[in-house]
């Protein structure tokens, strides 16, 4: 980064919503560490949050939680705490990830996801709104609203294609449709009033710091604790997998770089079954744990998810030649780093899944 652009950064404020969650906090993290910008995260603190690995890294900095960073607990479904952080925070960016995440949570409680991805965005994006317009012109110039969706908005594939930022949204879960109501939210706040939004479609994320109720590390400490591992139907849905630093290294450039108005898709180019992941995680673990019996005998079928998405795969061209991203993380190199974080945070692991009441797994 060059001195001109430093000193752009040193005197703007970024708000991060959704940052004690998995992806946001990765993307804290790495502000931090790589942008002298001052930080605003809020978050309403669920069963997903998890400040740590932000209070971790403040501390290996020796950044004073105050000076770059501050944390502030807000709840989007509620108007006036929203309207009036925003307020206190004075934005020039804000990128938006806080949502309820879990579609096996949707699909029992869909009232949460409703209230949170679509009455949440809605009111986020009005206090944002009211805020745009009071700027002046030379902040409104570079100001950004950020949007963070995913690829489950598309609906599901057979075996062949993949989405792009043309495809037609069909969303079949009340996670992804609540996903796509918010996208068409923040799409028609800026034809209609003309903020200056941006969308990013990512496919599924992974890596150190996600909780155990996501596949990946519910997968690990399944093994770590010789518990069965149950997938899916026969196990053979696929997902697009992307380690969680390519998509933080996808999200700032689509923030800082990216067209207003438009939408970005973000994908790992890895299609994995999940039976393939569970295989390449037991046999991984095979050879450091050096149990008698191998970890792959852990793996049962269980009844399949109502309305089970067969395939996801996005097309990343555009981001690829416009924004000049791509991954960097092959799915071996990412799963290897994943697990030997989890095996170095084993107490972490147990701990964090004492919050998780529930067998949810995908
Ligand atoms: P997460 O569940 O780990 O974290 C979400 C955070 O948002 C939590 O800390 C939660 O408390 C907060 N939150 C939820 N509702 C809120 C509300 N009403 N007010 C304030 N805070 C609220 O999710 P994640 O995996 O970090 O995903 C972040 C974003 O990225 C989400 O919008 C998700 O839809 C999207 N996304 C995730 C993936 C993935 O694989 N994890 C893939 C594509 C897109």
């Amino acid at each position: 980064m060059n001195d001109t652009k430093k000193n752009f950064y040193e005197k703007k404020r970024i708000l991060i919503t959704g940052g004690a969650g998995f992806i946001g906090a990765a993307v804290i993290r790495r502000l931090l560490t790589t942008h002298k910008i001052n930080i605003f995260n809020i978050d309403k603190l669920s069963y997903a949050s998890n400040l740590t690995s932000i209070k971790q890294c403040l501390s290996n900095l020796k950044i004073e939680n105050s000076s770059r960073y501050q944390f502030l607990k807000v709840d989007l479904c509620n108007s006036r705490e929203t309207s009036m952080a925003i307020k206190s925070i004075n934005p020039d960016f804000v990128m938006h990830l806080a949502a309820e995440s879990h579609v096996d949570r949707s699909i029992s409680r869909p009232r949460t996801f409703f209230e949170s991805n679509i009455l949440g965005t809605f009111n986020l994006l009005e206090s944002v709104r009211e805020h745009f317009e009071n700027l002046t012109t030379s902040r409104k110039k570079n100001f950004r609203f950020h949007h963070v969706s995913t690829d489950e908005v598309f609906g599901s594939l057979g075996k062949e294609g993949s989405f792009d930022e043309s495809s037609s949204y069909n969303p079949r879960s009340p996670y992804s449709a609540s996903k796509a109501s918010s996208d068409h939210l923040v799409r028609s706040w800026y034809s209609t009033y003309g903020l200056p939004t941006l969308i990013s479609n990512s496919s599924n994320n992974y890596g150190p710091w996600q909780l155990p109720d996501k596949l990946i590390p519910k997968i690990i400490f399944n093994v770590l604790n010789e518990i069965e591992i149950p997938l899916y139907g026969d196990g053979s849905n696929i997902r697009d997998w992307i380690f969680i630093e390519d998509h933080v290294d996808a999200l700032l450039k689509v923030l800082f770089h990216g067209v207003i108005g438009e939408s970005y898709c973000i994908g790992g180019n890895q299609e994995k079954t999940n039976l393939q992941i569970a295989l390449l995680i037991c046999e991984y673990l095979d050879k450091s744990l050096q149990r008698k019996t191998p970890n792959s005998k852990l793996i049962s079928f269980v009844n399949d998810r109502l309305g089970h998405d067969f395939r996801y795969k996005l097309n990343i061209n555009k981001i690829s030649k416009e924004l000049n991203w791509n991954p960097n993380f092959s799915f071996e190199l990412g799963l290897e780093n994943t697990i030997n974080w989890y095996l170095k945070n084993r107490e972490w692991l147990n701990s964090s899944i004492d919050n998780l009441t529930n067998n949810f797994y995908a």
